[in-house]
């Protein structure tokens, strides 16, 4: 997997002086058992720092820019130990640059009938202080997130587990760097979109290279490296000749392996983590790339056929998040509209990501009727059974605009011994008629990413981070 860097979160609860120094000492030590106990539940992907206990207008504002200065640091969680006047979170939370997560929580889960007294009070005012200080959120239009209940609960610390790795997404998408190789398909429309644009809101940068530029380098890979690669496969796949001779066989897997190492020093080279193709401008390749994006895609990057560089970045943002787990791109490829069996079938050209495979991946060679190229490797597999999600983005010059539903996942009812390619399929959850409607009226088009991993609310966290719009199928 592309790596990430360990991110950290700053934790940091609001009081204000009034109640004394003695209480001051009580919130600090609180807030530092929540933050210990929250890291040792062992289910937040990233580590809670607990940093200080906020008074004052100044001690805020320095710590927000603080925050934003530190690249070790994701985002920020706010808790209201007790009532902390929110004028004094205007001028920090206003600077703050990062995603903010406030944690409506209480340290004790209970109400202490037989002990509480104005002592208790005075201390435990999350109730008022965390309603006082979400109301500046909200007039500041902050978009952060708010979870809310006893910190203590598995449920509630499995929502800060989900919104770490949105906020370390939101950070690395502003690292997003997408290579295309070759523009849009022509003539295609819901591929397209504003650059300019995906880069202020999202930080998505969007650079084309001429396909001679990348052929260059697939013809610089030395033997070597492929024998290694070829190992590799054997270890982890399995070889099916099929109908080729072994050594067509053999040289049809080499190529792609030559194009996956090719493409692989070209994104390093400049510092790409997504890529697009297209099967339209392949001068000087003997082979669409199918094995070859298929291994790129395993190894973390994000891609988008046909020129889909808004695919490619969602992709990669989505297995940042996803920590490269079970999250493809996909494209709506055939249905199955009979009553009871209401489905899509999933799939693409070749370049399906084995991270969702249920079976292990075999490495075929057959030929493909499009893109008049010799026939390229691919991995074959059945994709997986489970609760998913499929989302995509469309660009409506005004906005871009993420769609997205439930679906339930199940795997083909029989083979397609005619079709070798990697396979999924999903009915949406809303019902295939109700959902696709919806889907299509919305604008959403045909490329998408499906994710085991992930779900619906932290691509609605995600989009709201962007200030995207949204449309989410329920
Ligand atoms: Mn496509």
């Amino acid at each position: 997997m592309l790596s990430v860097p360990d991110y950290e979160f700053w934790f940091v609860t609001g009081s204000q002086h009034l109640y004394g120094e003695e209480q001051l000492k009580s919130v600090a030590k609180d807030a530092q058992d929540i933050a210990d106990k929250l890291n040792a539940s062992g289910k937040l992907p990233y580590k809670v720092v607990f940093k200080d206990v906020m008074t004052t207008a100044d001690g805020i504002t320095k710590f927000m820019k603080e925050v934003n200065y530190n690249d070790k640091v994701a985002g920020v969680i706010t808790w209201m130990h007790t009532f902390s006047p929110a004028k004094n979170w205007i001028r920090g939370t206003e600077l703050l640059q990062k995603p903010l997560l406030h944690l409506a929580t209480q340290y004790l889960n209970n109400i202490p009938y037989d002990t509480i007294d104005f002592d208790y009070m005075n201390l435990n005012q999350s109730a008022h202080g965390d309603r006082e200080y979400a109301y500046i959120n909200a007039r500041l239009q902050k978009n952060n997130k708010i979870v809310y209940g006893y910190w203590g609960d598995a449920e509630v610390q499995d929502e800060i587990a989900r919104w770490e790795d949105v906020a370390v997404a939101y950070n690395e998408s502003f690292k997003v760097k997408v290579a295309r190789f070759g523009d849009t398909m022509r003539n295609v429309a819901v591929t397209e979109g504003d650059k300019v644009q995906a880069q202020i809101q999202m930080g998505w940068t969007v650079d084309y290279y001429g396909i001679g530029d990348l052929v260059k380098e697939i013809n610089a890979v030395n033997d070597a490296d492929v024998d290694k690669e070829y190992a590799d496969l054997e270890s982890r796949y399995e070889m099916v000749q099929g109908d080729n001779d072994a050594e067509t066989y053999k040289h049809s897997v080499r190529v792609q392996l030559q194009q996956y190492l090719g493409i692989k020093h070209f994104l390093e080279k400049g510092g790409y983590t997504a890529f697009t193709t297209n099967f339209e401008d392949l001068y000087g390749m003997e082979q669409l790339p199918g094995l070859a994006a298929q291994l790129l895609i395993r190894d973390g990057y994000g891609f988008g056929a046909e020129g889909d560089w808004k695919t490619a970045a969602l992709g990669r943002v989505m297995k940042i998040m996803s920590h490269n787990k079970q999250t493809a791109f996909m494209e709506d490829y055939t249905l199955d509209l009979r009553k009871g069996h209401e489905a899509i079938l999933g799939s693409h050209m070749l370049e399906v990501d084995p991270s969702i495979a249920s079976d292990k991946p075999r490495v075929e060679v057959h030929p493909l009727d499009i893109g008049g190229k010799a026939d390229p490797a691919r991995l074959v597999f059945t994709g997986s059974e489970g609760d998913a999600i499929d989302v995509t983005v469309s660009d409506f010059r005004d906005d871009f605009k993420m769609i997205g539903y439930e679906v339930a996942a199940h795997k083909p009812e029989a083979e397609t011994p005619n079709l070798p390619v990697a396979k999924q399929l999903w009915t949406p959850k809303a019902g295939l008629k109700n959902g696709a409607l919806a889907w299509m009226q919305a604008g959403g088009g045909h490329h998408t990413m499906l994710s085991f991993a992930l779900t619906l609310e932290q691509m609605e966290d995600f989009a709201t981070m962007v200030n995207m719009n949204k449309a989410f199928i329920k």
